[in-house]
């Protein structure tokens, strides 16, 4: 993470001509090994600067439409605090229920009116692709903050920017991701943004109906990463550096009675976590319902909190680098 020279643009005024000026982050796609490590070195100066004054005035006078259909604690609180702690301010739209959209509005209507009012848009919905035709009908920056069971992808990039803090590099690592594998979008945005870097190995542990998408195996792969699929976590913990526990996507199951099969069918605990490496870190998106046992939670090796902290920065370092501040 480069230290020595500063990459924000303080105090006023916007370069115009910065890569990041006006982009949309819309899946992790989008991003090469040299755009990650530009993006994780700006999170890691906004660390710092929150470090030494907490908040300071990189978007004075911006605005942020924080615009969500499904339910948000981190992602939606961890933008309007980093919106703020820029010294931007925010228009919270979590309750579409009281908003237009209850009316009947398009989501390209709402996102054309939030426009008039905000410089940049943070997006939630339910369904694949949406943050796309968002994209589409918006001239301001769309940020994906969860499309259905598409992408996650600010949260990857706090995820690989955990990985990166905790451990000390994003290469060499064996990363196992355990739980809802094909609801879970967190884990189809991290697998895509791991197979950027190198001599990584991703271990998939689910149940049968719940295994990794064929389309994320197979974008994956073509990047000569290898992948390995399990039922159970037994064998392949002990060489684990990276154990990424998921919630079993209830809301996302057309018929209970396979939810009901399959939840709790991984519980994290003490007891468990004995073979695996002393040098390792579990990490969870959150909320958990029951995967991690809270008596896991002391441990040095459970990330799940910090990684909460991790994803601050990372959403300061996109707000400042779209609205052309770094
Ligand atoms: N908070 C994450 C998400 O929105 C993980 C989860 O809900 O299980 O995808």
């Amino acid at each position: 993470m480069p230290t020595n020279s500063s990459s924000l643009h303080l105090p006023f005024g916007e370069n115009k001509n910065a890569q990041w000026y006006g982009k949309d982050i819309l899946s992790v796609k989008q991003f090469s090994r040299a755009d990650l490590e530009y993006i994780f070195g700006v999170a890691h100066e906004m660390r710092g600067m929150v470090e030494r004054v907490g908040t300071f005035d990189l978007l004075k006078g911006k605005i942020l439409a924080n615009l969500f259909y499904e339910p948000s604690t981190r992602t939606s609180s961890s933008f309007t605090a980093a919106m703020e702690r820029l010294g931007g301010s925010v228009i919270p739209i979590s309750e579409v229920k009281y908003s237009s959209v209850t009316k009947g509005e398009s989501l390209s209507d709402t996102i054309r009116t939030l426009e008039c009012y905000a410089d940049v848009i943070v997006l939630r919905h339910p369904e694949t692709g949406s943050a796309e035709i968002a994209a589409k009908a918006a001239k301001k920056p769309i940020l994906n903050a969860g499309d259905g069971v598409g992408e996650h992808p600010t949260q990857a990039l706090l995820d690989a920017f955990t990985i990166k803090a905790e451990l000390g590099k994003l290469d060499n690592l064996t990363v196992t991701m355990l739980g809802d594998l094909k609801y879970g979008r967190t884990v189809h945005s991290l697998a895509r943004l791991l197979s950027n870097f190198t001599n990584i190995k991703l271990n998939y542990v689910s149940p049968d109906i719940l295994k990794m998408p064929k389309e994320v195996l197979d974008e994956v792969a073509e990047k000569k990463v290898p992948q390995a699929e399990y039922s159970s976590l037994e064998k392949i913990l002990p060489e684990t550096d990276v154990l990424y526990v998921t919630r079993v996507q209830k809301e996302r199951f057309e018929d209970p009675a396979d939810y009901e099969k399959v939840k709790g069918a991984y519980v994290i605990d003490p007891e468990i976590m004995k073979p695996a490496k002393k040098e390792m870190i579990v990490m969870h998106p959150l909320p958990r319902v029951g995967e991690i046992s809270t008596d896991f939670d002391d441990d040095p090796r459970a990330a799940y909190f910090r990684q909460m902290e991790y994803g601050l920065y990372v959403r300061m370092a996109l707000l400042a680098m779209v609205l052309g501040k770094a």
